[in-house]
């Protein structure tokens, strides 16, 4: 999918949400106008005694309930159109959730997985460097996203740190434990659509046990969704990455899957099941199905192909409204993005919060606090379709953009 069609599918689903609202047109263009849009040059030298001039972003889109909060991507397909829809998505997901963060986002187009790690970090620091002014425990706090882990939080927090003359754990989250991280939340996103998808089972009186489940995308959200479904008692028949993967109808191993993915093999050569592409994903007979991968993958193309009860977005924007529309047709259960993948902020925020306090909390505690935060954001979102008898994502929309904008109305316009 293109990433000026991201922008459009989240416009066009706020549109959707504003107009049930009945927000003025004033109110609308201000909602979608973006705070802060800063682009970097990031010139880094590379292994071979190169230069190498990358494009780095940082999109604030929207302060107004808190310091803006959202992932950082490195991935051959960044845009600044993608980074600003995933930053306005940031913004209704954090409101939805209660959390007390306004929206962002940044990214660099680049393949990591052909950097080495000493690029990496030179391209990681610059690019700290770059947006050093506008980000802070109190402005805007990076986090990991597709393509970064806790390594690049590391580097990111240190290079800050040295900026300022202090160590400032707060300045991102999704840190190593050991500087100020958060205990799970590596698994936090995986979790928290493991928890919505329970709760969607029990709505629709489907039985965990045996349930069938197919995955797009086996990193960090898609491993952490696979397995915790999978202790639950579902048979995980299909799991692909970004090319292809492999399908077993009474159920992968998942360990073996993981283990020759850790040991840097490809996901579609493990010999576990059959080989299987992406399209063919789609198709598969299933109950659960979850895109943990990249935006724009079911769309009209493939949408009527899909045979799952229950979609539960792991990925941001991977659904287009074209397909929404489809999918609503034919009664499959869509949990989306802004409600399913939001236990990643969530931690995120206790990250936060017990660095500001250097204070930090039990594993049990965090997991509990999530599982609550979670299930009760899903029960609220249900229960505002069934109101106003919409869809899910309508409904999750409608209550994030509803809360912004009541904060707009509170704030008043300076000066
Ligand atoms: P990751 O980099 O750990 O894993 C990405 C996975 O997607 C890999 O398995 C990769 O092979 C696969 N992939 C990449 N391009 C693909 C393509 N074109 N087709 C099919 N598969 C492809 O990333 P992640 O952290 O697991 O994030 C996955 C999704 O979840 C992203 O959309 C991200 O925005 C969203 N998300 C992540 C978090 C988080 O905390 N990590 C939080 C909220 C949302």
């Amino acid at each position: 999918m293109a990433a000026a069609d991201s922008l459009r599918h989240i416009l066009t689903q706020f549109e959707a949400a504003a107009e049930r609202l009945g927000l003025d047109a004033g109110m609308r263009r201000r909602l979608v106008a973006c705070d802060r849009a800063l682009i970097v040059s990031v010139p880094t030298l590379m292994d071979d005694g190169r230069l190498h001039v990358f494009t780095g972003y940082r999109i604030q889109h929207n302060n107004t309930l808190g310091p803006a909060k959202g992932g950082v991507r490195y991935h051959p397909d960044v845009t600044l159109d993608e980074i600003t829809a995933l930053a306005i998505l940031m913004t209704w997901k954090c409101a939805l959730m209660g959390l007390p963060y306004g929206g962002a986002k940044g990214g660099i187009p680049c393949d990591p997985r052909a950097m080495s790690r000493g690029e990496l970090e030179r391209m990681t620091r610059r690019y700290t460097t770059e947006i050093f002014l506008i980000i802070g425990p109190d402005l805007d706090i990076p986090a990991p996203d597709m393509g970064t882990d806790e390594q690049i939080m590391a580097w990111m927090m240190d290079t800050y740190s040295m900026q300022r003359g202090v160590t400032v754990p707060g300045v991102v989250t999704g840190k190593p434990l050991l500087l100020g991280g958060s205990l799970g939340r590596r698994e936090a996103t995986g979790r928290g659509v493991y928890y919505v998808a329970v709760e969607a089972a029990k709505l629709l009186g489907l039985t965990l046990e045996g349930a069938r489940v197919a995955l797009q995308g086996f990193g960090n959200v898609g491993r952490t969704v696979a397995q915790q479904l999978s202790q639950e008692g579902c048979r995980i028949v299909a799991v692909t990455g970004s090319r292809g993967g492999r399908h077993q109808a009474d159920g992968l191993d998942l360990e073996r899957l993981a283990a020759h993915v850790a040991d840097g093999g490809r996901l579609e050569e493990c010999p576990v099941g059959d080989r299987i592409t992406n399209a063919e994903l789609f198709g598969l007979p299933c109950d659960i199905l979850v895109p943990a991968a990249v935006g724009g993958q079911v769309t009209e193309a493939n949408a009527d192909q899909i045979r799952a009860r229950i979609l539960a977005e792991g990925a941001n924007a991977p659904t287009t409204p074209e397909a929404d529309a489809i999918l609503r047709e034919r009664g499959v259960l869509v949990i989306p993005d802004i409600l399913a993948n939001a236990g990643g902020v969530t931690v995120s925020y206790f990250e936060w919060v017990q660095d500001l306090q250097f204070y930090f909390w039990t594993e049990r505690e965090i997991n509990l606090r999530l599982r609550e935060i979670m299930s009760q954001a899903f029960r609220r979102v249900h229960a505002a379709a069934d109101k106003h008898k919409t869809d899910l994502r309508t409904a999750a929309l409608m209550i994030g953009v509803q809360r912004v904008a009541e904060g707009h109305r509170l704030r008043g316009l300076y000066p």
